[in-house]
This record gives C-alpha cells, sequence and structure tokens, in this order.
C-alpha cells in the first residue's frame, strides 16, 4: 500500500468559481454554517456550489472522533449554537432549495449524542421550507435506537448513514464506529419506513468480493441506495490511497448493485455521499 499512487486523469477536476459559487459562499458564511463540503475538501465543490448546493454540517465543526480518512477537525467540541437550526433553515430559503442535505459531526460528548439538536433542526428547516424534501446523512448515535427514534419521528425524507468501507478495513479506518452497529442503524432506519441510504469509498484496499459482500450486508437490511466514490487522502497524515478504481470498475459495482436489488446505485470516483443527492428523492 502507498499513499504515493500518481491521481489518474479521471479525477482532475475545474474547480472554476462562478457567480452562484460566490453567493453560495457568501450565504453559508453569513449564517456563520459549517458544510462538509469544504471541512471535507470536497472534490466537487466547484460544481455543487456553482449549482447553488451545499450539503450544511450541524453541530459545529469539531468532530469528537477521529476517523482516519476524515478532514474534519477533531478534539474538544464548542457548546451547541441553539440558532444553527434557524440558520440553517433561512440559508435553505435565500439558496431555493428544492432537496437541502444536512449532516453533523459525531458529538459523543453530549447526553443526547446531539439527537435533539438534529430533531430541532430538521423541524425548521420544514417549518420555514414545507416544499423542500430534507435528506440527513447522520452518525451512528452509538447504535442507542431511542436517540435515532427522536430523529426519525422528525420525518425527513431520506436517512442515509455511510457504513464508508468493507468489513475488514472497517476497525482500520473509523473511529469508535462499528460495522455491525452501522447495519443495524440502517436497519432500525429501513424499518421505519423511511428510505434509507448509504455509502462507501473504495481505494482502501478492499476487493471487489468485499464490496459485494457489503453490498449483500447492505440489502439485508433494507437499504435502498448505495453510493460508492473514489477515496482521496486528505493529507499525508491520513490513510493511504491503495488504488484509484477505474470508472470501469466504478461501472461494474452500479451494475452488480441494481442487480441484487438496490434501487439507487451511484457509482463513479467523484460520487460522495451528497452528490447529485436531489435525484435519490424520486
Ligand atoms: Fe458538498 Fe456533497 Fe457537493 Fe461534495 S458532493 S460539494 S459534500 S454537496
Ligand atoms: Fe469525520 Fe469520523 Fe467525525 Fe464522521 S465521525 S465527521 S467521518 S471524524
Amino acid at each position: 500500500m502507498t499513499d504515493r499512487v500518481r491521481k489518474p486523469e479521471w479525477l482532475k477536476i475545474n474547480i472554476g468559481a462562478n457567480e452562484r459559487y460566490t453567493e453560495t459562499k457568501r450565504i453559508v458564511d453569513s449564517h456563520c454554517l459549517h458544510t462538509i463540503c469544504s471541512s471535507g475538501r470536497c472534490p466537487n465543490m466547484g460544481e455543487c456550489w456553482g449549482k447553488g448546493t451545499a450539503t450544511f454540517m450541524i453541530g459545529g465543526d469539531i468532530c469528537t472522533r477521529s476517523c482516519k480518512f476524515c478532514n474534519t477537525r477533531t478534539g474538544r467540541p464548542q457548546p451547541l449554537d441553539s440558532s444553527e437550526p434557524t440558520h440553517v433553515a433561512e440559508s435553505i430559503t435565500l439558496m431555493k432549495l428544492d432537496h437541502a442535505v444536512i449532516t453533523s459531526v459525531d458529538r459523543d460528548d453530549l447526553s443526547d449524542l446531539g439527537a435533539n439538536h438534529w430533531a430541532k433542526t430538521i423541524r425548521e428547516i420544514k417549518r420555514l421550507n414545507p416544499k423542500t424534501t430534507i435528506e440527513v446523512l447522520i452518525p451512528d448515535f452509538q447504535g442507542k435506537m431511542e436517540l435515532l427514534d427522536l430523529l426519525i419521528e422528525s420525518c425527513p425524507d431520506i436517512i442515509s448513514h455511510n457504513m464508508e468501507t468493507v468489513r475488514r478495513i472497517s476497525p482500520l479506518v473509523r473511529s469508535a464506529a462499528n460495522y455491525d452497529t452501522s447495519l443495524k442503524v440502517i436497519e432500525h432506519i429501513s424499518q421505519s419506513g423511511t428510505k434509507s441510504k448509504s455509502g462507501i469509498m473504495v481505494g482502501l484496499g478492499e476487493t471487489p468480493q468485499e464490496v459485494e459482500e457489503l453490498m449483500d450486508d447492505l440489502l439485508k437490511v433494507g437499504c435502498q441506495i448505495l453510493t460508492i466514490g473514489q477515496y482521496l487522502q486528505p493529507s499525508h497524515r491520513h490513510y493511504p490511497v491503495a488504488e484509484y478504481v477505474t470508472p470501469q470498475q466504478f461501472a461494474i459495482y452500479k451494475t452488480i448493485g441494481l442487480e441484487k436489488g438496490f434501487n439507487i446505485v451511484e457509482s463513479a470516483p467523484l460520487v460522495r455521499s451528497s452528490y447529485h443527492a436531489e435525484k435519490h428523492i424520486r
């Protein structure tokens, strides 16, 4: 495994900013909000922000966990900002979003792990934007289903929880999270009747066979939507890239996933959980 694998042509992107990009940035900054787009150094920012979409990250910008693939800051978080739910909802109004995607840092420091803040944010988005559909990309809430229920009861349209990687690699790169707990979280979402979604990165050293096993595990717990994208090492301190998976292999994963029974599979090098997420609501 090496972190000196050369980045292929298909991952080179144009970060050009247009007027819409500047306006998106102005709205996000003026409401003192955080996005996973910028804290995760997402390669799609030029495209998404240029089209007026972004994925808001609530609960602050410091995570209590420290996954080896993630660029989000880690450490002791600030107290929750009680105005954040309204600021997120107002930004969605200004951005005229038909479909809003929200994620959060993990707040293992809070007694409710941030579940009530999540529910408040979803309700506030609905209050100010009744026609906007809502997708939430959530932490595992340590597998505490009563906390997950607080969020489910606020009725988002799609609930996503990322497996991130295959079973063998999961303990090597995820901090505190557990493969089977994540499957149980997705099962609980599916059983609630809410659309369930998950995402993984490839290029961490997994085999195609392991990806297929992960697909089978997800389908057994009722997951309907799967995203697969290339892992990109945020810095030399992060877990190294083992391989740049070819676009052809991504296409094969998509075909296999659909044949196995997912309703939607987005699989391409630059796919991220929230990439073109508005298409998944149909
Ligand atoms: Fe943000 Fe998601 Fe687009 Fe990346 S793919 S820029 S995280 S909305
Ligand atoms: Fe990043 Fe892991 Fe925290 Fe999620 S839980 S924000 S992947 S460090």
